[in-house]
């Protein structure tokens, strides 16, 4: 027979204080709803500050705790030992919430425990505080029978075993599972992320992300047919990473070799990493508005390489209408590489690929340009006219997370990117 399973989830409080509680929550809701799509759900409710999802059987339960681990705004998760009750009975309940407790801690490894009530239903006979004198008081005598001699620490607990009465069952839980944090998914608004295939612009569209930003992608691309030669491999199956934690997501293809060889023919040779950065900017800022994004994301870091410099970070940057947010600005390289690999798009920005940046590149690239020096370089070779050339090649493809896996359709039709920010 099956036997259903109780998760409570717990969102952070800082975001409720944001004024827009109500939407908030329903985003968050939404973003569980989906996680969970082929897992069967019996109901989601909100028993006071925090989520309870019923499943029908406890064997999905596992899978569950590991989709919601990707839905932004969760805190932390457990997974609830359920005590029912009723107040028309009048029963001494304590020795079954005691052996449920006590099942709950046994197995754990701690020095210093507390036990935390909160009693959400006042027709329950016990207060919160009389629960937690009490079921402490027979853990820790159990304990100590067992041997093992526990301290009651109520400020910092290694382990803190809830008990939660709601107006269904009581609830009793101990292990945390933690969830990701931030905000829940698109309730900021959209941003287009300028993604290379290299480890930062992904990290920097996680990061953006995490605070509740839809992302689309623009990847540049140079190079062959086959994986391994091209970066749109690589840059699809970022994308195909990342999905999960919005559940939908655009990436836009742009071939840029040519448009590259069209500068390197008429530019100075030091400046041309800053100008197809431009370019790039220009191009993507369009099909931002198409996306009807209110920014841009890069991977930028400050001063990690000669692009990077604050000079060329705002020469570059100087072009754009849209704000430019670069999430990564002030992080180190290691510190960067490590979120990569907790969020795994480190071992697909680990393999080997064609970066168009990297051809034709400088041999000795300004560290200081100014604005004025690429309005020029850029009057050489009509910046626009290599937009519209690049907005003519672009496709478009979508992605979706549906029950556990990432599916990709491509668009049938170039995407139309309308002359909005043209002048
Ligand atoms: P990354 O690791 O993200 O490639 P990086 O440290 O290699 O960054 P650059 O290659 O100078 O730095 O790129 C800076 C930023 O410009 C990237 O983080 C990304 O946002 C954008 N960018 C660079 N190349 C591309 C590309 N081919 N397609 C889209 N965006 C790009
Ligand atoms: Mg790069």
């Amino acid at each position: 027979m099956e036997t259903p399973a109780h998760i409570v989830v717990h969102y952070h409080e800082l975001w409720l204080k944001l004024g827009n509680r109500h939407f908030f929550l329903h985003q968050l809701r939404r973003a569980m709803q989906r996680a969970l799509e082929g897992i069967r759900v019996a109901r989601i409710t909100q028993p006071g500050d925090r989520y309870l999802i019923e499943l029908e059987d406890t064997a999905e339960t596992e899978l569950a705790i590991r989709r919601l681990q990707q839905v932004f705004g969760i805190s932390h998760i457990a997974v609830a030992r359920r005590v029912d009750w009723s107040h028309r009975k009048s029963e001494d309940i304590l020795p079954r919430l005691f052996e449920t407790a006590w099942e709950e801690i046994r197995t754990e490894k701690f020095a210093t425990f507390a036990v935390r009530a909160k009693r959400s239903d006042k027709r329950f006979p016990h207060t919160g505080m009389f629960l937690e004198r009490e079921i402490g008081g027979m853990l820790f005598d159990k304990l100590e029978a067992e041997g093992r001699h526990p301290k009651v620490d109520l400020d910092h607990p290694d382990l803190t075993c809830r008990i939660e009465v709601t107006r269904g069952p009581v609830l009793i839980y101990a292990r945390r599972i933690a969830g990701p944090g931030g905000l829940p998914t698109s309730t900021a608004g959209r941003l287009t992320c300028l993604l290379s295939g290299g480890f930062d612009s992904a990290v920097a569209a996680y990061k953006m992300m995490k605070r509740g930003a839809h992302m689309s992608f623009v990847h540049f691309w140079g190079g062959g047919a086959e994986p391994g030669e091209n970066s749109m491999y690589v840059a699809r199956r970022l994308v195909e990473k990342l999905t999960p934690w919005q559940s939908t997501a655009h990436l836009y293809l742009v071939p840029f070799e040519p448009l590259q060889r069209q500068i390197v023919a008429r530019a100075d040779e030091s400046l041309r990493t800053l100008l197809y950065r431009r370019l790039m900017l220009r191009i993507a800022e369009r099909i931002a508005l198409r996306e009807k994004s209110k920014g841009l994301v890069t991977g930028d870091s400050l001063g990690q390489v000669a692009s990077q410099t604050l000079q060329n970070l705002q020469s570059v940057g100087s072009i754009a209408r849209l704000p430019i947010y670069r999430p990564l600005a002030g992080d180190d390289k290691l510190e960067i590489q490590g979120l990569a690999a907790k969020i795994g798009t480190y071992e697909i920005s680990s393999e080997r690929f064609h970066d168009c940046c990297a051809i034709f590149q400088p041999k000795s690239p300004a560290l200081f340009a100014t604005s004025e020096e690429l309005d020029q370089a850029e009057g050489q070779y009509d910046a626009q006219s290599l937009v519209e050339e690049g907005l003519r090649g672009v496709s478009l493809e979508r992605f979706r997370y549906r029950q556990g896996s990432v599916e990709r359709s491509m668009a049938k039709r170039r995407p139309t990117v309308d002359h909005l920010s043209k002048g």
